[in-house]
């Protein structure tokens, strides 16, 4: 009798200790570590339930990260504005934009489009019809951050191919300024326009559907990236996989119409099936209404951002922000336009002696009564115009 009870109290003390045992394993928190030392040369079963472990215990991981658009329309340098930015030892057009530049520098993409060549002063400056301006516009639009810049326009062949390859010289000593539309060489062109920015990876390409008449030299079509629904089609394909958003500037529609052309729709229709996110239009030098297809951000005309034309209409133009946003989860990304806000800019001068001078550009918000009487007046009827179609965009 002694002897079963001695016999059981062991039993009972073995069962303890393996219960025991049991237990901390299970709850210890380097089971790792004990799976090593049970299983020692077995590292795949170690991995294994360690991947088990972690997807059974943790939710799936969702992640959010955003990068901010700022657009604005032309650069269009005519004489006037030039001669306002001559220092009497080259131009400086910083200035010009520095109201502008308190926006636009706070965000992470910045657009705007060079309409006029950035051929430099060393092949003599030229206004309407056939521009060339000094390299100083850009450095005006680098210092205030704009990094995506359309090189695709109607004037882009005013001043021939060393007008283009100088302005491409310009650019390239800018390697933090993307441009599209116009190429050095084939080669050049056939590379993908990708950038990222917190983590968001996008492209951007530029097409013009005008060439006031000019013709691109045969056997460089590279200079000028003219639009073609098969361009378009074999570019964007090329990279709709790869990137997170795809970004189109486009110079089209008519000049000086306030409503967007069939052509217009027609060719945004096209880049929305191609899954392009965002279409950047100008060339009418005023605004035009924003319209969504599908999840296709179509903004038909931003008008002139800096110009010495004449009237309300075509010395407004619109500025629109929005933030491209990413979302990750359990491996899948989504991407979504989110913040989406318009707004307008109003570039001002003043005349003394027959000669207009101050050029600046304003946000509308920033406009008096005596820069520009009834302002309050305008920003309605523009505004109103620009957001008739669309009821998701706030007013800045
Ligand atoms: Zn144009």
């Amino acid at each position: 009798m002694e002897k079963f009870l001695k016999d059981s109290i062991c039993l009972f003390i073995i069962l303890i200790v393996l219960l025991l045992f049991l237990i901390i394993y299970k709850i210890f928190p380097f089971s790792v570590y004990w799976q090593q030392l049970l299983i020692p040369f077995d590292s795949s079963v170690v991995q294994e339930n360690k991947d088990t472990s972690l997807s059974s215990e943790e939710p799936p991981l969702k992640t959010t990260t955003r990068a901010s658009l700022f657009m604005v329309g032309d650069a269009l340098i005519h004489s006037a504005v030039y001669a306002d930015a001559d220092t009497g030892n080259g131009y400086d057009f910083r200035p010009m934009i520095e109201e502008v530049k308190e926006i636009s520098k706070n965000y992470d993409l910045a657009f705007y489009n060079q309409e006029t060549i950035l051929g430099g002063s060393e092949l003599g400056l030229s206004s309407y019809p056939r521009f060339n301006s000094p390299y100083e516009v850009g450095d005006a639009f680098v210092d205030a951050g704009f990094n995506l810049v359309s090189l695709a326009n109607n004037h882009t062949l005013d001043r021939g191919e060393t007008a283009i390859l100088n302005s491409h010289q310009y650019w390239k000593q800018h390697p933090d300024v993307m441009t599209a539309g116009s190429f050095s060489s084939k080669n050049e062109m056939d590379q993908p326009n990708i950038g990222e920015v917190n983590g968001i990876r996008y492209a951007f390409f530029a097409y013009t559907d005008w060439t006031n008449g000019l013709v691109v030299p045969s056997g460089k079509e590279y200079l000028l990236a003219r639009y073609s629904n098969e361009l378009a089609k074999q570019d964007i394909e090329k990279v709709r996989d790869q990137v997170d958003v795809v970004i189109v500037s486009m110079h089209f529609g008519d000049e000086y119409s306030l409503s967007v052309s069939s052509r217009q729709r027609e060719i945004a229709t096209y880049l929305a099936s191609l899954g392009v996110d965002i279409v950047i239009g100008h060339h009418p030098h005023v605004v035009e209404p924003i319209e969504m297809i599908d999840d296709t951000l179509v903004i038909y005309s931003l008008g002139n951002f800096i110009s010495a034309q004449r009237g309300v209409e075509k010395l407004t133009g619109m500025m629109f922000s929005l933030d491209i946003v990413k979302t990750t989860e359990a491996g899948v990304s989504k991407v979504s336009l989110e913040n989406m806000k318009a707004g307008l800019v109003y570039t001002y001068s003043d005349t003394i002696n027959g000669i207009r001078r101050n050029f600046k550009v304003y946000p509308y918000q920033n406009l008096t009564e005596e820069l520009l009487p009834n302002h309050e007046m305008y920003y309605n009827k523009y505004m109103n115009l620009i957001l008739q179609n669309v009821s998701n965009v706030e007013r800045w």
